[in-house]
């Protein structure tokens, strides 16, 4: 095993690799590689494990091999919509659809290693099919603690695994900190959002992004945020790159909000330190449901991010989402699920509000595929765009054209 995890917030320092939380309260993450590197130092191997020189562990085996190596694909019909030149760095081409791949990748091997032979998350969205998909191709066994109200399709898409669930009745929102001291307990990795050896997963999206550039640089990056622990996966990335001489100056990170459930914007807003939690009345129903953690647990290390880069927070709402999601189908072919659409949305706000030119190179991060989301689209398309016909009549009418 590797280096030793920090605070980003104290700078504390600690030896057991398995602790999770600074004595701050903040979450912990692996300190930069101290190695010399540039990018032909990669391994000729496919995916994120090109990067493995700079991950706390070995290639593992499973289905783990498959994740990351998404594409980056210059996708111009979206600029209009966005104002800038548009980078679609395409998250849903992971094994289960979502970024979430990159840190189970890591995390459910790291805790193999460490001694746990089961792991488990609190999730019942991508990251309980993420955790239990990684787990599986190990042949471990995996707990997914899911609330007593899961939908009854994204509970097939987590069971398809065959892990242990359990439907958990009461306070769902509250079992995160009971999660953490799962971990301590019992012979089991609660592997939370915010987890470090997921976190360094998350930092390969960067290192594909900068390599597939190269020698262009982005301007700015835009993604979606709930936990915050993707955002700081990406700024862990960025500074990384930066400590190892491969980039000179940090592009802005812009993240995105659903407005009905926003802590992050709200501190951004306020220039707060950290997100307020926000209670339940003021936080309301949205379809963009893979976001909108009311009490974001690395929502501190996220905003220190944006402010580290001159970036900025947004809130959008379900009618920008909703708009967003369409314009990614039509004008650049890709099917994203709600969530994952409202970096799109922020790039909108943002450059009607002149903090983007039109000639910056952004690239934005759809987080995970439309493809698992049915009934969150526009009806109305459908029907707008469908006919009936007879089949010897169509025929009879094609033929009369031809
Ligand atoms: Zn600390």
């Amino acid at each position: 095993m590797s280096a030793p995890v920090v605070c980003f917030r104290c700078g504390d320092r600690y030896d057991d690799e398995t602790r999770v939380r600074c004595a701050c309260g903040e979450p912990l993450w692996f300190d930069t590689p101290r190695t010399e590197f540039t990018w032909e130092d990669c391994p000729d191997i496919e995916g994120m494990w090109r990067y493995e020189p700079l991950l706390p562990i070995d290639r593992p085996e499973g289905v783990a091999r498959a994740a990351g190596g998404t594409p980056l694909v210059r996708s111009s019909g979206l600029d209009d919509a966005a104002g800038c030149r548009v980078y679609v760095k395409d998250e849903s081409e992971n094994p289960t659809g979502a970024y979430k791949d990159r840190g189970s990748a890591v995390a459910v091997p790291y805790a193999i290693e460490a001694g746990n032979d089961v792991v488990g998350t609190i999730s019942y969205g991508n990251m309980g099919i993420s955790t239990a998909a990684h787990a599986t191709s190990l042949d471990r066994e995996c707990l997914v603690l899911v609330p007593e109200e899961i939908p009854s399709g994204r509970l097939e898409l987590i069971a398809q695994y065959e892990p242990t669930i359990v439907q958990v009745s009461g306070d769902y929102g509250a079992l995160y900190s009971d999660g953490l001291s799962l971990s301590e307990s019992l012979p089991i990795s609660i592997l939370v959002s915010d987890d470090p050896a997921r976190i360094s997963g998350y930092k390969t999206v960067v290192f594909e992004i900068y390599e597939s550039l190269a020698p262009e640089t982005p301007d700015a990056l835009a993604l979606p945020a709930s936990s915050g622990g993707f955002a700081s996966g990406v700024w862990r990335g960025l500074c990384d790159l930066k400590a190892l001489g491969l980039l000179e100056e940090l592009p802005r990170l812009y993240l995105v909000q659903t407005a009905a459930a926003d802590p992050i914007t709200r501190a951004f807003e306020s220039g707060a330190a950290e997100p307020t939690a926000l209670s339940p009345d003021e936080t309301g129903e949205t379809i963009a449901h893979s976001i909108g953690n009311p009490d974001p647990p690395s929502g501190a290390r996220a905003l220190a991010a944006v402010r580290d880069t001159g970036g900025a927070v947004v809130s959008v709402s379900d009618a920008e989402i909703r708009t967003a999601k369409r314009q990614f189908a039509v004008d650049g072919g890709f099917c994203v699920e709600p969530a994952a659409a409202t970096p799109l949305a922020g790039l909108t706000r943002l450059s009607e509000r002149g903090e983007i030119a039109s000639d910056e190179r952004v690239v934005v991060v759809p987080t995970g595929t439309g493809f698992k989301e049915l009934g969150v689209g526009d009806v109305s398309i459908s029907t707008e765009r469908t006919s009936r016909a007879d089949l010897p009549e169509l025929l009879e009418s094609l033929l009369d054209v031809n």
